[in-house]
């Protein structure tokens, strides 16, 4: 085993030399970043040897290529218009539109957006219901796109580093993410990291009920695993009512060079945390965490997790399997 990441706690590491048992289905991962071909490899055996058989990786065009003719169709694609902090004009929007319909030429599925505080702390610069964006969601519906949504951040960050208040509410975030939702009810929509509000699963309850091709992933281990644990009976419910809205996520960030218990410690966390009734420290430390990082496994029925792991990742991203 080389060296574990440095997010590990050592004493609780050696379990990943121990493979899980065979999960009951495979696992697509619904959200991860891919990098260039030989750091993407070293994810990519991790990903095998945790049973997942695909994913959808945010890519550019030309590193989309790339890994294609190394991967096969391993990986499918997800897109990033360029629509952050920006000043939005009509020719950038132009520009995103034409994008995006040469990505789904070149066979994307998605296409991703990321409405959060910028690292200062201060409110996006572009909000969902600004008019000028209209233009790329309609367009992403017509092509068929996904839309794989990082909306806000942990309540734990409003606490800690956005109390003086330039970061706006919270709940001001998902007024964008409802309004979004009711100017395109046919768009599909991921929210990823639980919908950006595990620690409301009420709220998410009602944008599921509302709204039918409203999603959520599991991706950000750290976060899921911290909110999931502290309200586990209630969780446990939301996951098997919820089972056709639930995506398995990593959200893991190739990078070159890295240890690979970084990528094996995402899968094997998540997957006890899924898959058994395990009851524990985790081995993945969590700084915004006030106690020792926990585990509490959901122990979510087989065909819960076949939904989950595989089944609502080919329905809507529409897999030839
Ligand atoms: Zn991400």
């Amino acid at each position: 085993m080389s060296e574990f990441h440095h997010s590990l706690y050592e004493d609780l590491a050696g379990a990943l030399d121990e493979p899980l048992s065979a999960p009951p289905s495979p696992l697509f991962d619904h959200h991860m970043h891919l990098g260039d071909a030989r750091a993407t490899q070293v994810y990519h055996e991790c990903a095998l040897g945790y049973g997942v058989e695909r994913a959808l990786g945010i890519a550019t065009l030309e590193r989309a290529r790339e890994i294609r003719h190394a991967f096969g169709d391993f990986f499918l694609f997800c897109g990033w218009p360029p629509i952050r902090d920006v000043n939005l004009t009509a020719e950038l929007i132009d520009k995103c539109v034409r994008e995006i319909e040469q990505q789904r030429d070149e066979g994307f599925v998605a296409l991703k957006f990321k409405i959060v505080p910028d690292r200062e702390g201060r409110a996006p610069r572009v909000w969902l219901d600004d008019p000028m964006l209209k233009p790329l969601f309609d367009r992403a519906q017509e092509l068929g796109l996904a839309v794989q949504a990082h909306i806000a951040q942990p309540d734990a960050w409003w606490r800690r580093f956005y109390v003086d208040g330039r970061a706006g509410h919270k709940g001001h975030y998902f007024h964008q993410v409802e309004y979004l939702l009711d100017a395109h009810p046919g768009l599909t929509y991921v929210g990823v990291h639980m919908g950006g509000h595990p620690e409301n699963l009420a709220y998410l309850q009602q944008l599921i009920d509302t709204y039918p091709h409203f999603y959520v992933d599991t991706s950000a281990t750290k976060w899921t695993i911290r909110e999931i644990s502290r309200q586990h009976e209630r969780a446990r419910e939301f996951f098997i009512r919820n089972a056709g809205r639930i995506l398995f996520g990593s959200d893991l960030v190739v990078q070159a060079g890295v240890s690979p218990t970084y990528y094996t410690s995402r899968f094997h966390v998540q997957r006890m945390m899924w898959e058994t009734p395990y009851n524990g420290r985790s081995m993945i430390r969590d700084p915004d965490s006030e106690t020792e990082p926990v585990i509490c496994g959901l122990d979510l029925p087989a065909k819960v997790l076949k939904h989950i792991y595989w089944e609502n990742a080919r329905r809507i991203l529409d897999l030839a399997t």
